[in-house]
């Protein structure tokens, strides 16, 4: 039974780039037909799939010239070869496994930006703890770099005050049990804020320092940041701002990188503590100020006086330590008596107090 449908298709030979007219006639082999001759006759199982749009089946012959190909547009010529030649997609694993690297290329595409939309704050939880020491250490340095840079690198060391502010933190420390690198200095800034940064560095702005009425409103602020520092908050929220850089520069090796550290600098002032590491970082506070024999409630005093209150809704400056109700609740239920020493005699606490001024 024969089809005495034309079956066309071009035919490129192998020697040149000349596009031929053929029609193909289906005999012993796969016959091609220019102006009523048979030029060439393929071998069926010979016949092999070349790479080609998607719309064309491209031909192949093993045993034509290496570059010698078919070109087949019309869909029913097409099944009709298909069905005669067996061997079409013999050898071609190697193609099939470019797909699937692509297939998984995309996959991780993927994944990474669904991560950044829905699960980086899950994925910086898990990763944070991670990260080796040495790390952080490294990530801290680049941010420092960040912060001295934003407040012009004035950190503020008169003598007598720095002594007061050693001897405060030392104590917070002790009291904290901390086993973690701590560096912590006084900022010359009028910006009422104090915060930690990966690696065991802790500010503390002139600005906050001048709004405090006592050494123990200035020591619970401390011990809060201290909080953070053992919790290593400050990392876990970097990776959780950083995204996408943090994690393409964790993939690349590339964690201190230009552009993902300009970011994170700038997010690392934007960006609030999860209300868990709020509720933790006070926690250690109040742990630190029992031990001391202090109590806790000043820090919710400065706190209240410099950001205000949820209901109150006032201006909060402390951006990165969200006040609320809640916390400042537990602050004042936790009112021991003070037990314990004065945290800084009076002289000292003038000292740390007059730690930035220049006369
Ligand atoms: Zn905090």
């Amino acid at each position: 039974m024969t089809s005495a449908a034309v079956h066309n298709a071009i035919f490129l030979d192998g020697r040149s780039n000349r596009k031929r007219g053929v029609t193909l006639r289906l005999a012993g082999g796969l016959d091609i037909v220019e102006d009523d001759a048979v030029i060439e006759s393929w071998h069926y199982d010979a016949i092999r799939r070349a790479d080609g749009p998607p719309q064309i089946l491209r031909l192949s012959c093993d045993a034509a010239l290496p570059l010698a190909r078919l070109e087949i547009a019309d869909e029913a010529t097409q099944g009709m070869v298909a069905a005669y030649c067996k061997s079409l997609d013999v050898g071609r694993a190697a193609a099939g496994q470019t797909w699937r690297i692509v297939f998984w290329s995309l996959a991780a595409v993927c994944s990474i930006l669904a991560l950044t939309y829905f699960g980086i704050p899950y994925a910086a939880d898990r990763l944070a703890p991670l990260i080796p020491t040495a790390m952080e250490q490294r990530i801290g340095e680049a941010v420092n770099k960040q912060v001295l840079a934003l407040f012009s690198g004035k950190t503020c060391d008169r003598a007598d005050g720095q002594a007061a502010f050693t001897l405060l933190v030392d104590k917070l420390k002790h009291a904290g049990d901390m086993d973690v690198a701590l560096e912590a200095r006084v900022l010359s800034s009028k910006v009422p804020n104090a915060f930690a940064l990966p690696g065991g560095k802790v500010y503390l702005l002139d600005g906050l320092l001048q709004k405090a009425k006592n050494a123990d409103e200035i020591a619970g602020v401390l011990a809060h940041e201290l909080g953070h520092v053992q919790h290593r908050d400050s990392l876990r929220r970097i990776v959780q701002t950083g995204g996408t850089s943090f994690l393409i520069g964790l993939l690349f090796g590339d964690i201190t990188g230009g552009a993902a550290m300009v970011f994170v600098g700038r997010s690392l002032f934007d960006a609030s503590y999860s209300r868990d590491a709020e509720r933790d970082a006070d926690a250690f506070a109040i742990e630190v100020m029992r031990k001391l024999g202090r109590s806790p409630k000043p820090l919710g005093d400065l706190l209240v006086r410099v950001t205000g209150t949820e209901s109150g809704k006032s201006v909060t400056l402390l951006s990165s330590h969200p006040m609320s109700e809640e916390r400042l609740a537990t602050m004042s239920k936790e009112t021991p008596a003070n037990s314990g020493p004065e945290i800084l005699s009076a002289t000292e606490w003038k000292a740390l107090k007059g730690i930035c001024a220049t006369r």
